[in-house]
């Protein structure tokens, strides 16, 4: 799953979710939850609120964390991707959605170019 935000593969950090759907829309990588958050969701200060972490309106989508589970079974090791929506899940309106994922925002350093493959 790529980063909503800049494009690039989001790895395991959080993912965007739709509510009430569920649907997922994307990632948000480290770097990109680092610029536009800082530290602030790590520390959790915003999971006091239900609605959008930047204002006052209802979240329109929420970003759990991603956490990959290994599982063993008879067939070798499988990696599956899971995240747990929960009432202390940060949100986002549907506005700060559009402001996380509007190109014309991304800083001038960023580009499209793919990430090397490690
Ligand atoms: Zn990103
Ligand atoms: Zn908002």
């Amino acid at each position: 799953m790529d980063c909503l935000s800049c494009g690039l593969p989001a790895g395991y950090n959080r993912v965007l979710v739709e509510r009430p759907s569920g649907a997922e829309l994307g990632g948000l990588c480290v770097e990109c939850e680092e610029r536009r958050f800082g530290d602030c969701l790590k520390q959790g200060f915003w999971t006091e609120t239900d609605g959008c972490a930047l204002c006052a309106r209802d979240a329109y989508v929420v970003m759990p964390e991603w956490h990959p589970v290994t599982e063993h079974s008879p067939d070798g090791v499988v990696v599956r991707n899971e995240y747990e929506v929960t009432e202390g899940t940060v949100g986002l309106c549907d506005e700060h959605l559009d402001s996380l994922t509007d190109p014309d925002r991304h800083d001038g350093t960023l580009s499209r170019a793919p990430t090397p493959s490690t």
